[in-house]
């Protein structure tokens, strides 16, 4: 557990086995960040509520008390735990409204292994070993309770909207600490994720670009370190 801030806090999970190495998931806290309320950005992948609800009894809450939940994108790592949490927490679900058909749906990569190749050292059997694991993940139909077409602000939350890796990806900016989901990633110095898992790389890089140069004191990418200006 990561206090970066007094009422900022991350929970790091790990995913085993990504590509032939470990994968990190940042999933950030925001303690009275919305209408007073506990604020989560991405949710990890599905079937980890206790290690959520463990941490969240370290920093004094439960999953009960989450209020509201922004959904950076609608990856499975991003979107696994929403309607576990929600079914206990009655959380109000935030994210684009570019994401919703594929948060209403679940898809497959379609990752050719001579693209990741090309960019992770990977084997063969390591290289199928995760796209079959996570063309398998299932993390339900999820239906958020508001759709954003703007880059609305909430309270001091403010939505920046940055696709790309998909096509609604949006990033937040909390009192000059940005959470970027998948936009930035640090796993290996800081980069625009990668191309085989964008939508659009152009795009991609453009919103990387725009994030880089917000002035901001930390910027907390879902994968990888995080990065202290
Ligand atoms: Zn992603
Ligand atoms: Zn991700």
């Amino acid at each position: 557990m990561v206090t970066v801030y007094s009422n900022v806090h991350v929970l790091e999970m790990l995913e085993p086995e990504f590509f032939g190495t470990v994968l990190n998931h940042n999933i950030t806290f925001i303690e009275n960040g919305y209408k007073n309320g506990l604020v989560m950005i991405d949710t990890g992948l599905p079937g980890n509520i206790e290690i959520i609800s463990n941490f969240l009894n370290k920093i004094k809450y439960s999953i009960n008390d989450v209020s509201y939940i922004f959904i950076t994108h609608y990856h499975p790592d991003h979107t696994g735990n929403v309607n576990a949490i929600k079914e206990i927490s009655k959380a109000k679900v935030i994210a684009s409204e570019n994401e919703k058909e594929k948060l209403l749906n679940e898809g497959l990569f379609n990752i050719n292994y001579d693209d990741v190749k090309s960019t992770i050292n990977v084997n063969k059997e390591d290289f199928y070993k995760t796209t079959v694991r996570i063309d398998n993940i299932r993390r339900g139909k999820i239906n958020a309770d508001i759709y954003l077409k703007t880059e609305e602000k909430f309270d001091n939350i403010r939505v920046i909207n940055s696709p790309g890796h998909t096509k609604g990806h949006i990033s937040i900016l909390y009192d000059n600490i940005l959470i970027a989901g998948d936009a930035i990633n640090n796993t290996n110095g800081i980069r625009p994720p990668f191309m085989f898992f964008c939508d659009d790389y152009a795009e991609a890089v453009k919103s990387f670009n725009k994030l880089i140069n917000i002035k901001s004191k930390m910027i907390i990418p879902f994968h990888g370190e995080i990065i202290k200006n």
